[in-house]
């Protein structure tokens, strides 16, 4: 049995997965960043994940009943992300690989949403729709990559929901508070709705929620927030689903966890013949356990790579990357 660590710290989430080669999740255990104002500073997350990432690695291999000695491959998050939380995770695995005398693998972030949706729904094929604090993507696999199909121009879906509770006086993370009080209303409040072609833009939709406020009831402005911005995903999901043909749709990150977003990609998704499948909650924020599976897949098929090329990816986009694993 061989047996990957991974390590995840592209932004508030500092987090260590123990796979095996079977896909076998044998542990994983996390510690979340939480601002006490405003949006993340990436300098302040940077040294909440320094401060957290050995207890978080401990508690991630104790839950695999191995040590340290026990790992063969230690795989990390490279990119997209900001730049000095990806500069922990990327140090630390370089440190244990060296210390272990195991190869490195450095994985893209988005890829491993991605790879363990794949797994924990036991897909194979689908089009995923990845929602979270920094991502809105719509992709499949084409030509030996995950094509991007549909994205956000500006701020991601998560982002969003997150700014506007922000704005509403509520407290981080906004996307759970916003669902609840969404469920409050069926009354619509007239906002922005912006698809342009595949993709879509959402702070103009933001600014006009925040500016609704002071006029309306706020579960009315938080249901049409979800209402439009929601309807804006489904679209270019369904146009990508009618295109590609896919039998089966992946909804992932953070806020795949949105009950009213399930219902809507579960109804766009069956209408078009095709399974809905969302990744369970534990797994569908952002986690160790992704890229240590995704480093497994790579490893698998090419081994590790040179120290000298794990340099971080701030901006490496999901259809940069080879799949070199599917065919
Ligand atoms: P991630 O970046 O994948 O870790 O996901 C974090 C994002 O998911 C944050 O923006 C949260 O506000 C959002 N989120 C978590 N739960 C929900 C929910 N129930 N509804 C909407 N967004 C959510
Ligand atoms: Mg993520």
């Amino acid at each position: 049995m061989t047996t990957c660590l991974g390590l995840e710290s592209t932004a508030h989430t500092l987090s260590a997965g123990v796979v095996d080669d079977a896909g076998s999740i044998l542990g994983v255990a996390s510690d979340t960043y939480v601002p006490d104002e405003g949006g993340l500073h990436p300098l302040k997350t940077s040294i909440h994940h320094v401060d957290c990432f050995q207890s978080v690695v401990e508690r991630a291999l104790g839950q695999a009943g191995t040590a340290l000695a026990g790992i063969d491959v230690v795989a990390f998050s490279q990119g997209p992300g900001l730049g000095p939380c990806l500069r922990v995770g990327a140090s630390v695995a370089r440190a244990l690989a060296t210390f272990l005398g195991v190869p490195i693998v450095g994985v893209n972030h988005c890829v491993a949403h991605v790879e363990i949706g794949r797994l924990a729904c036991k897909v194979d094929d689908p089009l995923t729709l990845y929602v979270s604090g920094g991502n809105t993507i719509v992709s499949a696999f084409d030509c030996g990559r995950y094509q991007v199909f549909g994205e956000t121009l500006d701020i991601a879906l998560g982002n969003m929901l997150d700014a506007f509770a922000r704005e509403a006086g509520l407290r981080h993370p906004g996307g759970p508070k916003v669902e609840a009080l969404a469920r409050q209303s069926v009354t619509y409040v007239d906002l922005p709705y912006t698809v342009k072609g595949m993709d879509l833009a959402l702070s103009g939709l933001l600014t006009s929620a925040v500016n609704a406020l002071p006029g309306h009831p706020i579960a009315d402005v938080a249901f049409s927030l979800q209402e439009t911005s929601f309807s804006m995903v489904a679209e270019v999901t369904e146009r990508a689903l009618a295109h590609t043909e896919k039998r089966e749709v992946l909804l992932t990150g953070g806020v795949a966890a949105n009950g009213r977003l399930q219902e809507m990609i579960r109804l766009v998704s069956e209408g078009h013949g095709a399974t809905f499948h969302a990744v369970p909650r534990a797994l569908a924020g952002d986690n160790g356990a992704m890229i240590a599976w995704t480093g497994m897949l790579q490893f698998k098929q090419s081994g590790g790579i040179p120290v000298e090329d794990t340099g971080i990816i701030p901006r490496w986009r999901l259809d940069q990357v080879p799949i070199t694993w599917r065919s």
